[in-house]
């Protein structure tokens, strides 16, 4: 599981990821709104935590352009325990609030339930068109015959579904998947991305897996054929 952490205190910050990291997340964390933004949209992750009182924009507007694109999940930090600031962070799109100072398994424990109930699309069985993921027993069917797939391809499987119909980077795949960046001259999503569509495509008339040249790739029912 991968968070961004989004917090312009320099101890604050080394401290969440610390423990975060101690907790078995994998943690980034950005020093303000911008660069937090930046990473929240143009990368994958599962949950935000999102420092209200930012230099430049604010959490507020960081939330509000977060879910303009995105429903990643997104735990607000606040020093202002105020009705009126709890209700605004939920009016727009925050999923939940704790105020500072918080203890640390207070959060954990914030961050875990939230990441249960996880993003809308992120339930236990996806269908797509015919084909099935099952992300409890970690099993893929199409057309109802069982596809057996390496860890590795079912991560990659599972992100191009939850994200279905959102054309993804190599850059942003990489990260996910294999947790690291990678040069951009290297090859390992693209071989990745082929031994994926051979086993889910190949042999059916509707591709689900599409290349969009130059962008990165999509899963997507509704797509010609690239
Ligand atoms: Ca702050």
């Amino acid at each position: 599981m991968r968070l961004l952490v989004i917090e312009d205190e320099k101890k604050a910050g080394e401290y969440l990821k610390k423990g975060l990291e101690e907790s078995g997340f994998t943690v980034d964390v950005a020093a303000n709104g911008i660069d937090g933004l930046h990473h929240a949209l143009e990368e994958a992750y599962d949950l935000v935590v999102l420092d209200v009182m930012l230099p430049g924009i604010d959490g507020w507007e960081v939330l509000r352009r977060i879910r303009a694109k995105k429903d990643t999940p997104v735990l607000l930090l606040t020093a202002i325990d105020e009705l009126e600031e709890r209700v605004r962070g939920l009016e727009l799109g925050g999923d939940d609030y704790l105020v500072k100072p918080f203890a640390f398994v207070e959060l954990l424990a914030r961050i875990r339930t939230l990441l249960r109930r996880g993003p809308p699309r992120d339930i236990e069985h996806v269908h797509i068109g015919d084909l099935e993921i099952d992300a409890v027993r970690r099993r893929v069917r199409r057309s109802g015959q069982r596809i057996d797939l390496t860890p590795k391809e079912f991560a990659l499987l599972q992100l191009l579904a939850r994200r279905r119909g959102e054309v993804l980077s190599r850059t942003q795949i990489a990260s996910y998947v294999w947790d690291m960046n990678f040069d951009s001259d290297t090859n390992v999503v693209e071989v990745a991305i082929r031994r994926l569509r051979a086993k889910i495509d190949d042999g059916h008339d509707l591709k689900l897996i599409h290349t969009v040249r130059g962008m990165g790739y999509v899963l997507d029912e509704d797509r010609e054929a690239g």
